[in-house]
């Protein structure tokens, strides 16, 4: 049987449904019906007598017949009730509204045997089911109904007829279409006919289902056993073909690459490292710069994403690597998101290396002038520009370097780091890339999204930083947290207020923030309070950064345009207004601004009082936690990862229908090392055994559903 079928030759399925199906849930073939897979089952092996049934039970089934119908009550009150019976005890179906009550009296009738399917309530101390499933008793039999698939419906659907149930119909034809029988070690199995995708070898190794029964089971299990082994079977199916192409292309790629050679650790580096670095590096952080050495000293083009928590000390790690680029007689540049960060970074770069003959330039959109901006690219263009420091100026078609050799990029969680490289790429090598990024990324989402990629990971602070204590206010409560800003403020320190700015409500936004800006003022009428936000102009916004940065002003009301990288060690406030406005990532981001000092700092989160379930686990976990990959993972498991943007790098345009990166952590792992296992054993993917396995990958790569190759 051809799964390419389309699905108008299935049995029940005409035109009409056909459109429905293929515009509503994408289905359109045999295929990619045996694809849709329930989202639950309802065991019913079992029937119960009316005697045993409580309010509390989920769904239970009763085989029985009507005694009688009763129709009551008049408008929106009308209801039918009919009265049923096992044999021995009664109690009520109901159905309401007009159009149900119709169906119902023209469907059911006395004296037939049915089995009642539904949730049981009580009702003037009756067991009741409202609109229950009804079959006749024998068009149903115990043995083979089992555990009853649930798909998932749209709206539109339902109200064409077309409801779990009646998928359930549809699938169950096909089911007879597809299916074999066969034996195995003595049992009888149905299975689908369908060709294996998986190697023999792998599926003895991880004892996994073959593919045509798990097919079968993942709709009609024989048992709540045989379900959890069909579904291990299609989650690792699905996260190994992902994890599959990511391994052979990051081979492919790494086969190919040629990047330059960083032969030498010269005397930039190890001057600065013996002679200006003013403290000890952390334990990670010389950790990562051993990584970096490893990869920038290999002849190929490094690709490496560095997490690291907020001041974790990522930027320390880039100048020094910057070193050893200059110690090879290479350039390096520094890209920031915004014009701040890139002056804050060029400002810390040239403290760090005053005393050392390096040049770092800077070029931002806000460098124009011939006369300032010519020294500059003619710099870069011969050379004596060492380290150029900006925001996306630098990859602009004016900025040539004589031989860049390593780009690092700030807070670029949001670009594929592969992509990056190519902005330089230009004629010759492209340089080194090294990612900063301060959202952590969990794991297993890396590993399929940045697949490709190199990761380190910096997952220490630099010793003596008091953990940042974070608590929760309700709004009605201004007089203890006024009380709080005054007391940090006569002990010399500053104060974040920050509130939410999102386009769709940015009026109402702006409106807030203004409030709340006169609010402090009156408060404090003896402190100086800076404002900030989207709407000034770049060189307001500056001027007044610049006066809280300087210390002339003690509390700073802004909106989000804080949330990347500056750096006021000494605000040790930040009071985040609306905090159920704000996801976990942008949260810990924003705390982030705080706490880089030695002082002990402050997050408060207010809200409002009323709060949904989710909103307050993400302020507890907020205030349980200060690490970010804990909270990145919180943030996985509420948000899921379909939000998360650059799925497209695993190559396959996936959606997973089964696994779950955030829960099923432990089969990715279990398809990564599988994955690499295959390419040690198979690089050239020639193996005969494998065969069928390649031509899937292929297959699934393409995007579009060719059932083909496994009919
Ligand atoms: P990140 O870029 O990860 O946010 P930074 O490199 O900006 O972190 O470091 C934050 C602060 O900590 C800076 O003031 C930096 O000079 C300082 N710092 C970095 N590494 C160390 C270290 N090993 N010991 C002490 N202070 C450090
Ligand atoms: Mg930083």
């Amino acid at each position: 049987m051809d799964l390419s079928t389309p699905l108008t030759y299935l049995p029940g399925v005409g035109p009409k449904r056909a459109e429905m199906l293929e515009k509503e849930l994408r289905l359109r073939t045999f295929g990619d019906l045996l694809y849709y897979f329930p989202y639950k089952h309802i065991d019913r092996t079992r029937l119960f007598y009316i005697h045993e049934l409580t309010a509390d039970m989920p769904f239970v089934q009763v085989k029985g017949e009507i005694l009688s119908f009763e129709e009551e009550g008049v408008g929106r009150k009308r209801h039918l009730t009919a009265h049923f019976t096992d044999g021995r005890h009664v109690m009520d179906l109901v159905w309401f509204q007009a159009a149900a009550i119709k169906w119902a009296r023209q469907q059911y009738h006395l004296g037939t045997e049915y089995i009642v399917f539904g949730r049981p309530t009580v009702f003037n101390g009756r067991i009741n089911i409202a609109h229950p499933d009804i079959d006749p008793a024998e068009s149903l039999s115990l043995s083979s109904m089992g555990l009853q698939p649930y798909y998932h419906t749209t709206e539109k659907m339902k109200k064409s007829g077309l409801d779990s149930r009646s998928i359930e119909r549809l699938t169950k034809t096909l089911m007879d279409k597809l299916t074999v029988h066969s034996t195995f070690e003595d049992q009888d199995y149905t299975t689908v006919a369908v060709n294996e995708t998986l190697p023999q070898w792998l599926i003895t190794r991880h004892s996994l289902m073959p593919l045509g029964q798990s097919l079968r089971a993942m709709h009609y299990p024989l048992s709540a056993d045989e379900l959890r082994r069909a579904t291990y079977r299609q989650k690792f199916e699905e996260l190994f073909f992902i994890q599959l192409n990511i391994v052979r292309y990051t081979r492919e790629r790494q086969a190919q690459s040629r990047g330059h050679l960083f032969r030498i650790v010269g005397d930039y580096f190890n001057t600065f490292y013996k002679d200006y670095l003013p403290f000890q590096l952390t334990g990670a952080q010389k950790r990562v710069i051993r990584e970096i050495r490893a990869d920038t000293g290999s002849g190929k083009q490094m690709n490496r994403l560095l997490q690291g928590d907020v001041g974790s000390g990522k930027t320390l790690v880039a100048l020094m690597t910057m070193l050893i680029a200059l110690d090879n007689g290479y350039q390096a540049c520094l890209m920031a998101p915004t014009e701040i960060l890139a002056e804050q970074h060029a400002a810390t770069f040239r403290e760090f290396l005053k005393d050392m003959p390096v040049r770092v330039e800077l070029l931002t959109g806000a460098v124009t002038g011939k006369k300032r901006r010519d020294p500059i690219l003619e710099g870069v263009a011969d050379g004596s520009v060492q380290i150029l420091i900006g925001t996306h100026a630098l990859i602009e078609d004016s900025v040539v370097f004589r031989n860049l050799g390593l780009a690092v990029i700030d807070e670029q969680h949001r670009f594929g780091v592969a992509q990056r490289g190519k902005l330089w790429k230009k004629n010759t090598l492209p340089p080194h890339v090294l990612v900063m990024t301060a959202t952590p990324i969990p794991r297993t989402l890396a590993m399929t999204l940045y697949g490709d990629l190199d990761v380190s990971v910096i997952d220490e602070l630099p010793p003596g930083r008091k953990p940042i204590e974070t608590l929760h206010f309700w709004e009605e409560r201004s007089e203890s947290l006024y009380r709080g800003i005054r007391q940090q403020v006569s002990l010399g320190r500053q104060v974040y207020v920050v509130y939410p700015l999102i386009k769709e409500s940015e009026k109402i936004d702006l409106q807030n923030l203004e409030e709340g800006y006169a609010l402090l003022c009156n408060t404090f009428p003896d402190l100086k309070i800076s404002k900030v936000h989207g709407q000034m102009k770049p060189a307001d916004k500056d001027a007044e950064m610049e006066r809280f940065a300087s210390g002339e002003t003690q509390i700073l009301v802004a909106t989000t345009v804080i949330e990347v990288g500056v750096n006021v060690p000494n605000a040790s406030v930040m009071i985040i207004q609306n905090a159920e406005r704000f996801g976990l990532a942008q949260l810990h981001q924003l705390r982030g601004r705080v706490g880089r000092g030695a002082e002990q700092s402050y997050c408060i989160l207010v809200t409002k009082y009323k709060l949904s379930k989710e909103t307050k686990s993400r302020i507890q976990i907020m205030c349980e936690t200060n690490d970010g990959f804990e909270i990145a993972e919180a943030d996985l498991r509420q948000r899921g990862p379909g939000d998360l943007e650059g799925t497209q790098q695993s190559g396959i345009a996936f959606d997973l229908h089964v696994a779950n990166l955030a829960r099923d952590g432990q089969l990715v792992q279990l398809a990564r090392d599988t994955a690499n296992y295959v390419l040690d054993n198979d690089p050239s993917q020639s193996l005969p055994g494998n065969a069928p396995m390649w031509r899937r990958l292929y297959e699934l790569t393409k995007n579009e559903m060719d059932w083909s190759n496994i009919s």
